[in-house]
């Protein structure tokens, strides 16, 4: 069934309503018409299960049948503060750690990054990360979409995240302290993870870190790509977590507001 994103204002009662780029994906790409029946999403947690009702030209209006959670959502959160990376492979680290789970993801300014991004061109590359995000959250089956930050400095980065946060800023040379270990402590609070971008991080932002409470953590004993870190080590900590790699978990639970055809 085809998924769709929805804004919870597009939410009254019993009726959903898709608006603009969505309606006309149902209705002109698709083909969908009356009766058809689709799922829709509206960053709530929650996800609906309706039937058309209604096919306007920049409108579609549902009937809502069911709404659910659909147990997709990590119980934990995790943000990536990524080090801004080369070309376009921040596309592929967004659309592959919301598939995931990454709760959001800021993108940093780091000393050695290659890229640098300031203003308009920041700002439309955002914007671009956000569909990239959006699409990808709509194909995993996910009920929320990851935040994209606005691009920042690594500290302001850091103060962005809740406060609380337990912050793991990974660093090929770190020798003492792995991932794992340092999750065997994890007091049960969101985890930021803090990538370098291809050139790594500079020893000064490795102090700054460590000054700011991050630990540095090993995520093994080869060195990953900027690309590949990332989504290595959010798997490692949903797998040890106990979010990934278990069976059942997507399988939709009923918030007790269950409707059902004769409700209209
Ligand atoms: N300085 C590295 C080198 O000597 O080739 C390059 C950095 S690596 C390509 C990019 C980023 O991935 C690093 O800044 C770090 O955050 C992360 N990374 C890669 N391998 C890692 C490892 N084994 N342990 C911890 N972090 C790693």
């Amino acid at each position: 069934m085809h998924r769709f994103q929805v804004r919870p204002e597009d939410i009254a009662g019993n009726i959903l309503t898709l608006r603009g780029q969505e309606a006309r994906h149902l209705s002109k790409v698709l083909r969908l018409g009356q009766g058809e029946e689709v799922l829709a999403f509206d960053n709530s947690g929650l996800e609906y299960r309706a039937r058309v009702e209604q096919v306007n030209q920049d409108e579609v209006v549902c009937a809502i049948l069911a709404q659910y959670e659909t147990g997709r959502e990590p119980g934990l959160d995790v943000f990536l503060l990524q080090g801004l990376p080369k070309l376009d492979k921040m596309e592929l680290i967004i659309q592959k750690t919301t598939e995931l789970g990454v709760r959001s993801i800021i993108p940093v300014r780091t000393a050695r990054a290659v890229m640098q991004l300031e203003g308009k061109k920041a700002q439309d590359r955002v914007e671009r990360w956000r569909k990239i995000a959006a699409e990808a959250a709509k194909q995993c089956g996910r009920p929320k979409v990851p935040g994209i930050g606005q691009v920042v400095d690594l500290e302001e980065g850091l103060r962005a995240l809740p406060q609380g946060t337990m912050v793991l800023a990974a660093f090929e040379a770190e020798e003492t302290l792995g991932l794992a270990e340092a999750l065997d402590a994890w007091p049960g609070v969101p985890i930021a993870l803090v990538i370098g971008p291809e050139g790594g991080f500079d020893p000064r932002e490795i102090a700054c870190l460590k000054a700011q409470g991050a630990r540095s953590v090993s995520l093994g004993p080869r060195i990953l790509r900027t690309e590949t870190a990332g989504m290595a080590a959010l798997t490692m900590i949903l797998y040890q977590l106990g979010d990934l790699g278990k069976a059942g978990a997507g399988s939709p639970r009923a918030t007790g507001l269950c409707l059902h055809h004769s409700d209209f």
